[in-house]
């Protein structure tokens, strides 16, 4: 592998999320100088459901069976054995998912997978409080200036940024928000909420907000991450507040009410964007540049999970960041290899459930039905196949 000494780095990867760890875990046996920077330090909070899918484990576990084992052991964390899903008229359904999986608090997710960087991949320079301001291209390497300190050079660089990304904005064209394809969510940490279950994560579907719903996830140690996302399109059209009409579904959705009464919420409702996958096909790499996870617009349209994708496409990235080097080829054209792989591997799923979504956005009799239907033998596992 041929490494460039007059950079600073062969690869600089942005943002030490769930893509951007997975990516430097993928690289850990290169021999490339990896740097792997974020404007936070860790541990750091994100805001998220903290439901940790099962396919981002799966994924963990092909790079090293050990990864996913280490992160087994988290606590506070909650082993998910099946989910709840509340119709909008009430009638609720209970599935089981094959793949195993755990819902843990990012803060505490995230830092043990940084930590697996630490252990596994330690010839990784991991910058914390370095925040990427700007970058450029040039014509043999990379120039990324940070907010603060020098500039540093490399030769390949991939941006793990986020829904926010700065690697993104900068270098692809179509920077403006779609809001078809983007959803905003709010979440809040409680505890003593009454009939909440270990081991069962609760979907709540309402009449009037389709394209989304509101969640109830445990998180382990008697807390829970309740939350409420919505399509973008929907909060601009009907001038929701999102906080506040959670606050109002706690207390008025006929499978919430009452559940809070002596419920203690823990710290303010927070909110960040999903920029969802699935609906447009966008570039996710150039000249000398790729993105991962929602920095690519990954996230799961029907579910609204991205952790998954994040990991998977920050493998995809370190598997074409080793081809460029191995062949000293930057070029878009090369690396849109990279852009097929996301496609065919991740996108195509995710244009299913984006059609899925826009489809039942409209529709609260079918979802009632297919709640219904659901208990017929047999149609059980379809219904849980259309959902994923
Ligand atoms: C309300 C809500 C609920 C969600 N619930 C779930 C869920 O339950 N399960 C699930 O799978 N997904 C969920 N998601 C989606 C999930 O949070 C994301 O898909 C996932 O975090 C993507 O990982 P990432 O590594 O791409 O980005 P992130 O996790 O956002 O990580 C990006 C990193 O980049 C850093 N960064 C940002 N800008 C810069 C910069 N300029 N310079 C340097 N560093 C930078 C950040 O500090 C951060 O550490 C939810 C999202 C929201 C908003």
């Amino acid at each position: 592998m041929r490494s460039s000494p007059s950079l600073d780095y062969d690869v600089a990867i942005v943002g030490a999320g769930p893509a951007g760890a997975a990516c430097a875990l993928g690289l850990r046996h290169s021999g490339l100088r990896v740097a792997l920077l974020d404007k936070a330090q860790f541990p750091r909070d994100k805001v998220c459901g903290d439901a940790i899918p099962g396919h981002a484990l799966k994924a963990l576990r092909q790079l090293d069976p050990t990864f996913a084992d280490s992160l087994w052991q988290l606590r506070p964390m909650d082993a998910v054995r099946n989910s709840k899903l509340v119709a909008p008229n009430g009638a609720n359904l209970v599935l089981e998912w094959k793949l195993p999986s755990f819902n843990s608090p990012r803060e505490t997710f995230d830092d043990a997978l940084l930590n697996l960087v630490r252990t596994h991949a330690p010839a990784t320079a991991i910058l914390e409080n370095t925040g990427l301001k700007d970058l450029q291209i040039d014509a043999d390497h990379v120039r990324l200036k940070p907010l603060q300190g020098p500039e540093i050079t490399c030769g390949l660089v991939i941006g793990c940024d986020g829904a926010n990304s700065v690697v993104g904005r900068k270098l692809l064209p179509e920077p403006r928000l779609a809001r078809a394809h983007h959803c905003v969510g709010v979440r809040a940490y409680f505890e003593n909420v009454a009939e909440a279950q270990s081991g069962t994560t609760e979907f709540f579907l309402t009449r009037d907000y389709l394209a989304g719903y509101c969640w109830l996830f445990p998180v382990g140690q008697g807390r829970y991450n309740v939350g409420l996302g919505m399509l973008a399109e929907v909060v601009a059209k009907h001038k929701v507040d999102l906080k506040e009409t959670m606050t109002r579904l706690l207390a008025t959705h006929p499978a919430l009410a009452g559940r809070f009464a002596s419920a203690r919420q823990l710290g303010p409702i927070v909110g960040f964007g999903l920029p969802l996958g699935g609906g447009r096909t966008r570039p996710v790499s150039g000249e000398r540049f790729l993105l991962c996870g929602d920095a690519a617009s990954l996230i799961d349209p029907l579910q609204g999970h991205g952790i998954d994708t994040a990991i998977q496409s920050g493998i995809l990235a370190a598997t074409q960041a080793l081809a460029c080097f191995d062949k000293q080829d930057f070029s878009a054209a090369h690396i849109a290899q990279y852009d097929a792989q996301v496609a065919a591997k991740i996108g195509k799923k995710l244009a299913k459930s984006y059609r899925l979504m826009r489809f039942l956005s409209t529709k609260p009799w079918l979802v009632n039905a297919a709640v219904r239907l659901a208990k017929v033998p047999g149609v059980k596992p379809w219904v849980q196949k259309a959902i994923g």
